[in-house]
């Protein structure tokens, strides 16, 4: 057992860090003000691989563990959750490849978001379909060596800038239980037939895109078919046990972010002639926050660990990291807010955009109370809920 990081992730956690601060801080008040796609951001996070940072070097990516994109989503996250998100959700849906996929749809998918070229997304999510995944209505029906497809999508990242998708579609109606008869399917956004709606107005991650999908009669070939037709469900939710590491590792991240600023901002702010941090009311809530975020962090390294390992305790050890760090966030950036008195509620200081950023990370990849029933079920060796 090792909790300590190697020479090459402390390496790797600075390089990142320097980045962040340099491309991203000073640019992150505008685009969340705009809420605009950080388009030249990302060009920049291609170059040095952050885009692809999972995806293997065979494929042009930087072949990254979980456990040293856990770091590097941590770093980001750290300094802007925004502008974070649409760097480190470029590939998202690039495990469902790498897992499923034939070695065309690698070649052919993971190379262009590897080189920056492309930005995917998944799409899940309907407007009457959230936590139920079981009951996606988005139809795909064949016709001769073609998919078509018909539906709406909703709360998709990266919805209207991306150039594919993987979608989960109902590919029989009259399969025999709940969970069989779904099917990934890869829609590139320059077929005919596909729309996509920007939803703006968001609490916060506002520098990320997120899109209503409309699918109306869009025709791919039979072979954008990722992995096994009728086990789409199970593939997807592997897929999560993957990537709701990732939202924890973003939770931690936005711990840090606030916490390292309550700090800075405690020791400067005075009051009754001398700075706050010497209050100790102040002192234990800043000790509390720190203590939060470093259980928040050691529950989701192992939750990586767990994933690299393919450790058979992942599915119970993701959603325990998303649920707790994510709660964790939420509140640290709570009092981050608290700590800096009036000035925390506007947008001068960075702890005001944490704070909305934050509650995210309770929402998306499954609520806290789906991944409390996830948890629930693997103690009780349940199956789907
Ligand atoms: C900014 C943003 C980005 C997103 N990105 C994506 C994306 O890229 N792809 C995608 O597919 N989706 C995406 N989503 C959708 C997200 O995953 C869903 O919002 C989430 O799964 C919850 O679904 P819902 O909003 O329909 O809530 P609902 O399922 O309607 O839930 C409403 C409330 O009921 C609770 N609830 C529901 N069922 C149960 C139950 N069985 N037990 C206890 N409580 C329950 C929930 O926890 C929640 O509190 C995104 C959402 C947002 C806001």
């Amino acid at each position: 057992m090792d909790f300590a990081l190697s020479d090459e992730q402390v390496s790797l956690r600075d390089e990142v860090r320097r980045f962040a601060e340099n491309e991203i801080e000073p640019v992150a008040t505008e685009y969340d003000e705009e809420e605009a796609y950080p388009q030249e951001v990302m060009d920049k996070a291609a170059q040095m691989g952050l885009t692809g940072a999972h995806i293997p070097i065979e494929y042009g990516g930087a072949g990254y563990s979980v456990l040293d994109v856990a770091i590097i989503i941590e770093e980001l996250f750290s300094v802007d959750p925004g502008i974070a998100l649409s760097v480190t959700s470029a590939a998202f849906g690039a495990d469902a490849i790498m897992a499923f996929g034939t070695e065309e749809q690698k070649d052919r998918y993971l190379t262009q978001i590897a080189s920056g070229e492309a930005v995917m997304g998944t799409a899940v999510s309907e407007p009457d379909v959230g936590s139920d995944v079981s009951a996606v209505s988005t139809r795909a029906e064949r016709d001769g060596d073609e998919w078509v497809i018909n539906g709406n999508k909703m709360w998709i990242t990266n919805g209207s800038v991306g150039d594919f998708f993987v979608v989960m579609c109902r590919t029989d109606p009259d399969a025999s239980d709940r969970y069989s008869g779904f099917s990934q399917i890869l829609i590139e956004s320059d077929r005919d037939g596909f729309t996509a709606e920007k939803i703006t107005g968001k609490l916060g991650i506002r520098a990320s895109d997120t899109a209503e999908l409309i699918f109306d009669d869009v025709r791919v070939p039979e072979e954008n078919l990722i992995g096994t037709e009728g086990a789409g469900f199970l593939q997807m939710m592997q897929f999560f046990d993957d990537t709701r590491t990732m939202v924890a590792a973003q939770a931690v991240g936005i711990a840090k972010g606030a916490t390292d600023r309550a700090i800075e901002y405690a020791k400067e702010r005075e009051q009754f002639g001398r700075p706050i941090s010497e209050f100790q009311a102040i002192q234990h809530k800043l000790a509390e926050m720190a203590m939060k975020t470093e259980a928040a962090r050691q529950l989701t390294y192992k939750s990586a660990w767990a994933v690299d390992q393919r450790d058979q305790q992942l599915t119970a050890l993701a959603s325990m990291a998303k649920a707790f760090a994510s709660r964790v966030a939420v509140e640290v950036a709570d009092d981050a807010v608290q700590v800096h008195g009036g000035a925390g509620y506007v947008n001068d200081f960075d702890v005001e955009r944490f704070y909305r950023d934050a509650k995210i990370t309770e929402i998306y990849e499954g609520t806290t109370q789906i991944q409390k029933n996830i948890i629930a079920r693997e103690l009780l060796g349940k199956s789907f809920v």
